[in-house]
């Protein structure tokens, strides 16, 4: 395959780095092996271009906490309807939308086994890089319990290869952390307080004692794989990190202390403020859907989960972008950055928080997350400035190119046309 060269009015390299006028990306071979000014770039003689309208290229974009099996609007009726098998084939649409949304890779916090990441890497569908955490796992009437009031388990699981979500104790733990390495699983996912969309808990308490999580940090650990908390209560945050894990989900009441121990931990927060809004707006849309209880949760959270981001942000938090999808719609996953950017980051930490972060936080920073040399060619194209409009990335109209290991797997933008020196300077120019 020749090189391409995509060239752009600007280039956003995801490090924080100020932005790039009149530049060029160009990839050979799944690497890109340049990205910067036109002026200073040089473009192989055989390379193929691409060139669009007021085009701004990034890297791939990245989300850490989505549920790629799971369909939006946790609905109950459907859930009891449905064959497994079904639920789990809906991780094909699901992928196909993410990749489409310019998110070239997520971290997937439960519910997705791992046929479904070999599937895509083999090449049956399309979707972003993926690294799964399989299970969610919970205590006994924790979040993910399965069990529901009426005595029936209902699992949000799509197969049968996902270990048991319910755990109590250190020995328990220990082992069904391993069972979830076993199965496939590229880190481990810890519900470390209550939740929203669980029937029998609240967001404000938390679960799992220290040593039970200490003890699923330490079995992730010696696989070289980290823990990720759900953690809403500000308790269950800091029991979490106390545990020692790598990141803090939603966050929504972490408070002054945790926020200290965030930052002395070097943990990264996953705040998905879009998730309680999209809870918000699917029962506002369908009123019977939700329960009504999981509703007002939702509604009470969004109040002070921006607030307690703007904080962490304030205070130099890490931060990288998560959006929960599958409690919301599958490919809306770029309408968080407007929300980062509403909780007080610039649009240029929003777009570091989806891009490099991320990156640092799945310890792939050489490999993805940033546009340099020798990095995974994954990379977007949109239309406009996104420094300018953040809310850009949450029009799917606007993600105007989407490259994933050099492939170009969405395409909106100029047709790709075979170059010519004429297109530019000849300083530019080898054959
Ligand atoms: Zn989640």
């Amino acid at each position: 395959m020749a090189p391409t060269a995509l060239l752009a009015d600007r280039l956003v390299d995801g490090t924080g780095r100020d932005p790039v006028e009149n530049a060029v990306v160009v990839w050979d071979d799944g690497r890109i092996v340049a990205a910067g000014a036109r002026s200073e770039v040089r473009i192989p003689g055989d390379a193929t271009a691409v060139e669009g309208d007021d085009l701004t290229v990034l890297p791939g974009l990245m989300d850490m906490h989505v549920h790629l099996a799971m369909q939006s609007g946790m609905n109950l009726t459907r859930m009891l309807m449905s064959p497994r098998s079904f639920t789990l084939l809906h991780a094909i649409p699901h992928s196909q939308a993410t990749l489409q949304a310019g998110f070239t890779t997520v971290r997937d916090a439960g519910g997705t086994p791992v046929g479904v990441r070999m599937a895509v890497e083999k090449g049956f569908f399309a979707g972003p890089r993926m690294r799964l955490s399989v299970a969610i796992l919970s205590q006994t009437g924790g979040h993910a319990d399965p069990m529901m009031p009426c005595s029936c388990e209902l699992y949000i699981d799509s197969a049968v290869d996902i270990p048991h979500s319910r755990v109590d104790g250190v020995d328990e733990m220990r082992r069904r952390v391993r069972e979830v390495l076993r199965a496939g699983a590229d880190n481990v996912k810890l519900c470390t307080s209550g939740g929203v969309l669980s029937p029998g808990d609240l967001p404000d308490t938390p679960q799992f004692t220290v040593e039970e999580i200490a003890t699923a940090v330490y079995e992730a650990g010696v696989h070289h794989k980290h823990v990720l908390a759900h953690a809403m209560s500000a308790q269950g945050i800091k029991n979490a990190l106390n545990g020692g894990v790598r990141s803090i989900e939603h966050g929504c009441l972490l408070d002054e202390e945790g926020i200290a121990l965030m930052k002395q931990k070097g943990a990264y927060l996953v705040p998905t403020l879009v998730a309680p809004r999209d809870v918000a707006a699917i029962a506002k849309r369908n009123p019977q859907q939700i329960p009504e209880e999981m509703v007002r949760k939702a509604e009470r959270v969004a109040r002070v989960h921006i607030e307690a981001f703007r904080a962490a942000v304030e205070a130099g938090v890490q931060v990288a972008l998560g959006t929960d999808a599958g409690v919301g719609d599958h490919g809306g996953n770029g309408r968080e950055l407007a929300l980062m950017v509403e909780g007080g980051m610039t649009p240029m930490q929003a777009i570091v928080a989806a891009t490099s972060t991320p990156a640092r936080l799945l310890g792939m920073e050489g490999e993805i997350g940033a546009l340099a040399p020798g990095m995974a060619a994954d990379v977007v194209a949109v239309q406009g400035d996104p420094l300018e409009d953040i809310a850009l990335f949450g029009d799917p109209e606007r993600v105007r190119m989407v490259v994933k290991d050099g492939r170009v797997v969405r395409q909106t933008a100029g047709a790709p046309q075979v170059m010519t020196p004429a297109a530019f300077g000849a300083s530019t120019w080898t054959a």
